[in-house]
């Protein structure tokens, strides 16, 4: 079996954004960028699938700017075995991104394809979802446990009740949650090794698929600044400002 894992270049978590200032979206010049964090889980879990036996193959894709390789050498340095860099500068959506990656997972011939369940920086929690329904595959969205066997695979998910088990027939479609694993850190002689494993370099144009945005971004901007909290000498006095703003 082989695994496909699409892993997107995001502005690494730790960085508070900065907004450009017309407003357009989030300034990303001189930002730390790394994995979006639920695509090293979905990278973990593949690696773990395979270690277990149960897998040949894990084949690590990004869809973006040239320095997704630096991407893609992570996902190599962890333990994926090949990576697919399709380069394109244009800001694609994720139904784009899911029309290359169901070329890609036939191309490949991917049994299961793992994905993060949302990327970090736009929020949108769809491109698992509509790869699922572009290839006719069973989905398995908001993992947080798998299980294989059989040629199934079953899908613990965290639902608003506790927990909810599916069992999909293969080939699927799965997204990583954030309790699946927890990720391992790529140590210094596997990030040597990456360096010499095959990084396969296309163009998103050549796929066919339109790239056009189907969205105008009208405007981003700030949250609003929270307003300084005070203090109160004592209860009554709480009481009292509570009652004051209507709180209570
Ligand atoms: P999204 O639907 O944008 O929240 O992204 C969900 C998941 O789709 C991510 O966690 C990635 O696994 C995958 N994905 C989205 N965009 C890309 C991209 N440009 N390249 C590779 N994988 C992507």
């Amino acid at each position: 079996m082989k695994i496909l894992v699409p892993v997107k270049r995001v502005v690494d978590y730790n960085v508070k954004v900065r907004l450009k200032a017309d407003g357009s979206g989030v300034d990303t010049a001189n930002v730390k960028m790394s994995m979006n964090p639920f695509d090293e889980i979905a990278v973990e879990e593949a690696l773990r699938i395979k270690e277990a036996g149960n897998a040949e193959e894990v084949i690590a894709v990004s869809i973006g700017v040239q320095q997704c390789q630096e991407t893609l050498r992570t996902a190599l340095a962890m333990g994926a075995d090949r990576a697919i860099l399709v380069k394109t500068d244009a800001a694609i959506e994720p139904l784009a991104v899911a029309k290359i990656l169901a070329k890609i997972t036939a191309d490949v011939g991917a049994d299961l394809v793992i994905l993060g369940k949302q990327a970090i920086d736009d929020d949108s929690n769809q491109t698992g979802q509509m790869l699922a329904a572009l290839l006719g595959r069973p989905q398995g969205t908001f993992a947080s446990e798998l299980n294989l066997a059989d040629g199934k695979i079953a899908v613990t998910r965290e639902v608003d009740g506790g927990l909810e088990t599916l069992s999909l027939s293969l080939p699927a479609v799965v997204t990583a949650d954030l309790r699946l694993n927890e990720p391992r850190y790529a140590s210094l002689p596997n990030i040597m090794k990456a360096k010499r494993k095959p990084m396969e370099q296309l163009a998103a144009e050549d796929y066919g698929v339109d790239l056009t945005p189907r969205h105008n971004v009208i405007l981003v901007s700030e949250p609003a600044a929270r307003e300084a909290g005070v203090k109160v000498a004592n209860v009554a006095e709480l009481v009292a400002k509570l009652k004051s703003v209507g709180a209570i």
